[in-house]
């Protein structure tokens, strides 16, 4: 991808120098609050946002601050992780001035800024808290993209997806539920899985091809940052993160009733559709084959 390593984003929030990427709860130094702080299992149950897998789906994550919880230390970072911070907010801001450009013109909405936090190990949210082997995630509630950028090595490493195309497909895919949070799409979603419970994970599986759609549509509407290789490069991460390979990886079989995500095949075929037509509307994976 092309890109230079300018001011960081507004829209950056940097917790990685807080335990639990916490803060704003009120539990200072000096509380007495002896051990561990329970917090309280918040309503929304994390299920894996970016990556499908057997082992979602799991209670919120007891914080482990101690009894300086939220407590904000120096950042330990390297020169190779700066570089990571560094790109990861040129992606966020590529993919959000695409999205106010492009969003009015196709749907008559506005878009309204998500902010991106980069955390370690676990990170409180307005949906709970999360440990990071869920992945990167959004949370609707409130409007943030989380991810640890020890997801990259993980992509590159276990999923077998490495280039830098691969990261910025994940950001503009966890975007790509932003742009879904504000069309309402999500929360026609959610109303459905309610009343037919039978169809929770077809209906997943079509929201989460949508935000591949979109980070291609993205990808298309921001050419200044396409190089060769690139549109393979997420093409590739597409395909590791697809259900079936998924769970082939983890237990040999595959079972596409529990698919939440959708196939290798599926995936890249949305982030290719809407690469091709740089178009929201052609990212219609509800009534579409
Ligand atoms: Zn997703």
């Amino acid at each position: 991808m092309r890109w230079s390593a300018g001011g960081r984003s507004s829209n950056l929030e940097d917790r990685r120098g807080m335990s639990a990427g916490g803060g704003g709860f009120g539990f200072g130094r000096g509380m007495g609050i002896g051990g561990t702080v329970i917090l309280l299992i918040l309503s929304l149950i994390f299920g894996r946002d970016f990556i499908g897998g057997s082992d979602g789906g799991g209670a919120a994550y007891p914080d482990q601050t101690t009894a300086s919880g939220g407590e904000v230390g120096p950042v330990r970072s390297t020169p190779e992780e700066e570089r990571a911070v560094d790109f990861t907010s040129a992606v966020l801001d590529s993919v959000q001035n695409t999205w106010h450009r492009i969003l009015p013109q196709e749907t008559g909405r506005q878009y309204q800024d998500a902010k991106l936090v980069l955390y370690r190990d676990a990170v409180r949210t307005g949906c709970g808290t999360a440990p990071s082997s869920v992945g990167p995630f959004y949370c609707p509630m409130d409007q943030k993209v989380y991810i640890d950028l020890s997801f990259y090595d993980e992509l590159r490493q276990r999923f077998g997806a490495p280039g830098d195309f691969a990261q910025a497909y994940v950001i503009a895919h966890e975007l790509g539920h932003h742009v879904q949070h504000l069309l309402g799409t999500d929360e026609k979603v959610q109303q459905l899985q309610q009343s037919r419970p039978d169809l929770k994970n077809a209906a997943s599986v079509r929201l989460e091809l949508q935000a591949d759609c979109y980070a291609g549509v993205w990808a298309k509407s921001d050419q200044n940052v396409i190089e060769p290789g690139d549109i393979d490069e997420a093409l590739a991460a597409a395909s590791a993160v697809g259900d079936d390979r998924l769970q082939r990886a983890a237990r040999g079989s595959v079972n596409p009733d529990t698919f939440t995500h959708g196939t290798a095949a599926q995936r890249s075929a949305w982030f290719k559709r809407g690469f091709d037509s740089g178009d929201v509307k052609s990212c219609d994976t509800f009534s579409g084959t």
